[in-house]
């Protein structure tokens, strides 16, 4: 029993957390923005730290008592400036999408425009979906893929589409995208229209802080958004990293808190520390360098079986592919039918999609939480021959139970670890 007290004053609730860890322990992950947390970061997550409140920033709260809370984000802070080699770290947002807001309201008044990527081309909801609030007070204006078989970027029209929409900011980053970005080129037509450029590094922030992607502030970026949960394998939470401007920095600080947030989760900011650290430990340049093998591992598999991939393929930890196209099985079905056994990955709308988003033509699927299981290329490809298998039978009880038989042995095989360093 891993939740004693919670166990002996809150059955049902218990039950509900050890299925949780059943299911975690038995299935494969293959959402591409889950991970895994080490017990250091739970530990730091279920810590006296979410007692206190602490409204403000170190050295400047609104409360007393916070002897402890300053080490804690002051710890947070420099190793999220180490990792992402830069001068301001607001570790405070408490996840990707108030980071977003927060980031938009530091720099934007009301009616102000943002050029980020077309949403059904990879880019985020919190990038500007009509189902947002955020549309109702900014102005947000595409840009998209020149080739869906390469994933490159148009460039050119983008360069066009700002200047003449002028936005103030000029926002990269994805979701559902599987190629580097030209972040030079991104960055250099910001700042011919004088906006600010962002990267909404959410899904690829552990392979850019374990080096095996590029660092869009190497290439003039002024901030970089993320989530602390994904590749970079810390808590849920968010933060918000600024190049060199003080300015810029000062405007975050202030838009986060008091503008849109109130009290930090000092837990969350703690189980941030731990994480930053687990990222700074020389191990992690591994963890993250095998997350790209194994996603081409998996690619090779997909390309051999013929199942188109948006982008021609993948650069970083996802794959995006187009199952109903290739097999003739929609998103939705597609999910399901893995679920059963014991695939978990999710239904996407690919680029211009022309089937609703909630049984789209393609699903998406990765590599960070496998292979903090340590899969490697061997176990991926394996894995991705089944996924086809299981969706080319769908209606074979008969293959869907061994196949998920040998899906259980294999987890089996790689238990969730405990400790990254
Ligand atoms: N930005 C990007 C690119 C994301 O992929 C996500 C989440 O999937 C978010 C922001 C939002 O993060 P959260 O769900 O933590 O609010």
């Amino acid at each position: 029993m891993n939740y004693p007290f919670i166990e002996n004053q809150d059955k049902e609730v218990a039950d509900a957390l050890e299925g949780e860890e059943k299911r975690e322990e038995e299935g494969l992950e293959l959402i591409p923005s889950e991970n895994y947390v080490s017990r250091a970061v739970r530990e730091a997550m279920g810590s006296v730290l979410t007692n206190k409140y602490s409204e403000g920033y170190p050295g400047a709260r609104y409360y007393g008592g916070q002897l402890y809370t300053d080490v804690v984000e002051n710890i947070a802070r420099e190793r999220a400036k180490q990792l992402f080699n830069c001068k301001f770290a607001n570790v405070q947002p408490l996840s990707g999408a108030p980071a977003n807001v927060a980031m938009y309201f530091a720099l934007l008044q009301p009616g102000d425009t943002v050029l980020g990527m077309d949403l059904s081309h990879g880019g985020h909801l919190t990038h500007g979906h009509p189902v947002t609030y955020l549309t109702k007070i900014f102005k947000f204006v595409r840009y998209k893929m020149k080739d869906t078989t390469t994933g490159e970027i148009d460039y050119d029209e983008m360069r066009k589409v700002a200047i003449q929409e002028k936005p103030k900011i000029v926002l990269a980053g994805y979701s559902a995208y599987s190629r580097e970005l030209n972040y030079d080129a991104i960055s250099s037509i910001a700042k011919e229209v004088g906006a600010v450029s962002v990267m909404d590094a959410a899904h690829i922030a552990g392979l850019i802080a374990g080096k095996v992607a590029q660092n869009p502030f190497d290439h003039g970026f002024d901030i970089v958004t993320t989530t602390t949960h994904k590749t970079l394998r810390g808590p849920r939470g968010g933060m918000i990293l600024t190049r060199e401007s003080e300015e810029i920095a000062k405007k975050i600080d202030k838009a986060v808190f008091p503008g849109f947030q109130g009290g930090p989760h000092m837990h969350q900011i703690a189980g941030k520390a731990v994480a930053f650290g687990e990222a700074l430990h020389p191990s992690f340049k591994n963890y993250a360098a095998q997350i790209l093998k194994n996603a081409k591992a998996m690619e090779a598999v997909f390309a051999k079986e013929n199942v188109r991939m948006i982008g021609g393929g993948t650069s970083n930890h996802l794959i995006l592919a187009d199952v109903f196209g290739s097999l003739g099985v929609s998103g939705k079905e597609a999910e399901t039918v893995l679920d059963e056994v014991g695939i978990t990955l999710n239904k996407n709308a690919i680029a211009d999609d022309t089937r609703s988003p909630m049984d789209p033509s393609g699903i998406r699927f990765g590599t960070p939480a496998i292979t903090t299981r340590k899969f490697t290329e061997k176990e991926c490809s394996r894995v991705a021959e089944l996924m086809i298998e299981t969706l080319r039978n769908k209606d074979s009880k008969e293959i869907k139970n061994r196949i998920r038989e040998e899906i259980r042995s294999l987890a089996k095989a790689f238990p969730i670890p405990e400790s990254f360093v």
